[in-house]
């Protein structure tokens, strides 16, 4: 009988920095992807060894921005730094089978092996490897692993097939520093046996790593997980996504007003694909994603696609629920508003939503229509009160007045019939009426408009107009 397959077991390792790249958010996602794609787990390693770095506040980001992207770990993280112990007593199993030794190398030392192993091309060699431990006092070391010097390790890795590297060329990396704190590739070998990791998915900046991580799984007698390095993601001139690039955490493209939904189905396109899909959903993800089929070229991150994406996602989305992100958007945007915001929103984004990118720009769309009155007119939008649009926007506040029926249709139809009774088309007084409605800010047609403004604001806003001294 077959020996079962232990199940899927994935992760994420994210250093607390402060703020959360969205390479971490694309790296979590194919992590859950993949556990849920085979029945596995997903799990959440807090890498906060870094004690300066790590506040309670820096974890916090990371939390919100898994949260917001709805990839919680399927159980509570674990903290590295709170293994400490753990590998400090793997380091002295190494010692003990004789696969590390104390280095008692001085700074000086070290620069001049240093620069030898840089002048012969080969790698840091410690004279300490092959040496007794002085005698006497406590000497200040570091704990260093016994690599192979000659073969080679392969990562077999899951995107870039096999990588070879020469265990010459792999130093003696340090274990445990001279204050006794582990060190990261010990940590990250230790933490991913004692938590079951099966796969690592992680960016390919970790590519070197995993061959020194080889050899410690292998020094202690452990399986080695299968690997799986992430293409890096580049901006759109192919560079390496930088500031200049525009946002780069996961906390600005929420402010932006990228819906996560969005950002799941867009992030899952850069590096995997499925055909020429563009969209499709969490499940159809899921259903379709394995880490064989992630590309080895890096990605770019297009914002025209970004923005088509959440574009889709916009439309699909519940009004309410971008009422309240619209509203938020606001806030931060600092704008006077109207009291009743939430019916003004509510009428207006249906109309309006379908020409928006982002959140912030549905904000700008709906603009018009919870400014207070009075409502300010820009330049151009008080150059077309002319004492004949006046009387004309006169005469149509009272026949709009008699109109019951305050729906798209019907006021259009009233439109239409008052330009017929003026004998003039509706474009020689629609822009007047525009004006006076919107201020100049961008609105949908008058008829979309009227009726997201409500009876009484309509009409409000056209008698504020014409109260205006000339
Ligand atoms: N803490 C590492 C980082 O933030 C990740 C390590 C790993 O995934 O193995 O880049």
């Amino acid at each position: 009988m077959p020996v079962p397959e232990r199940p899927v077991v994935t992760r994420i390792a994210p250093s607390p920095t402060g703020s959360m790249h969205i390479g971490t958010a694309r790296t979590a996602l194919f992590n859950w992807l993949y556990a849920r794609h085979t029945g596995g787990t997903y799990l959440l390693r807090i890498e906060d060894t870094d004690r300066e770095r790590s506040t309670e506040a820096a974890v916090q980001v990371i939390h919100d921005g898994l949260a917001w992207l709805g990839l919680e770990p399927d159980a509570p993280p674990v903290f590295q730094f709170a293994q400490a112990d753990r590998h400090r007593q793997v380091v002295e199993d190494l010692l003990a089978a004789g696969r590390a030794y104390r280095c008692y190398m001085t700074v000086e030392e070290l620069a001049a092996a240093r620069e030898l192993a840089r002048a012969e091309g080969h790698a840091i060699r410690s004279p300490w490897r092959d040496r007794d431990p002085p005698q006497g006092a406590n000497l200040p070391h570091v704990i260093r692993f016994r690599g192979p010097m000659d073969g080679e390790t392969i990562v077999d890795d899951l995107v870039k097939g096999p990588v070879r590297f020469h265990n010459s060329e792999l130093d003696d990396l340090v274990l445990l520093r001279s204050d006794g704190a582990p060190t990261y590739n010990l940590a990250v070998v230790v933490d991913d046996h004692d938590m079951g990791i099966t796969h690592i998915i992680r960016g390919d900046d970790h590519l070197n790593n995993a061959a020194r991580q080889t050899l410690i799984y292998q020094a202690m007698g452990w399986e080695v997980p299968a690997f799986a390095h992430l293409p890096m993601i580049h901006g759109e001139d192919g560079a390496k996504l930088s500031k200049r690039h525009g946002a780069q955490a996961v906390g600005e493209f929420a402010d932006r007003g990228y819906l996560p939904e969005a950002m799941r189905n867009y992030l899952a396109r850069l590096g995997w694909g499925h055909g020429d899909d563009e969209l499709f959903t969490d499940a159809q993800a899921i259903a379709w994603f394995d880490v064989k089929d992630v590309v080895k070229a890096p990605a770019r991150l297009d914002w025209a696609k970004l923005g088509h994406v959440n574009n889709h996602y916009l439309r699909l989305a519940d009004d309410a629920r971008l009422t309240g992100l619209v509203i938020e958007a606001m806030k931060r945007r600092a704008a006077d508003l109207t009291s009743d915001l939430t019916p003004r929103l509510l009428a207006v984004i249906p109309l309006v939503k379908e020409g928006a990118k982002t959140i912030v720009e549905l904000d700008d769309l709906c603009r018009f229509a919870v400014a207070r009155r009075p409502i300010h007119l820009d330049g151009k939008s008080s150059s077309l009160l002319t004492s004949e649009s006046r009387a004309r926007l006169s005469r149509l506040s009272a026949y709009l007045a008699d109109e019951d029926d305050w729906t798209p249709e019907a006021l259009l139809s009233r439109l239409r019939s008052f330009a017929e009774t003026e004998g003039v088309g509706l474009g020689k007084f629609g822009a007047a009426l525009r004006a006076v409605l919107s201020g100049g800010l961008p609105a949908p047609d008058l008829a979309s408009a009227l009726t997201a403004l409500g009876k009484t604001e309509s009409l409000g806003r056209i008698e504020d107009a014409l109260s205006r001294p000339q």
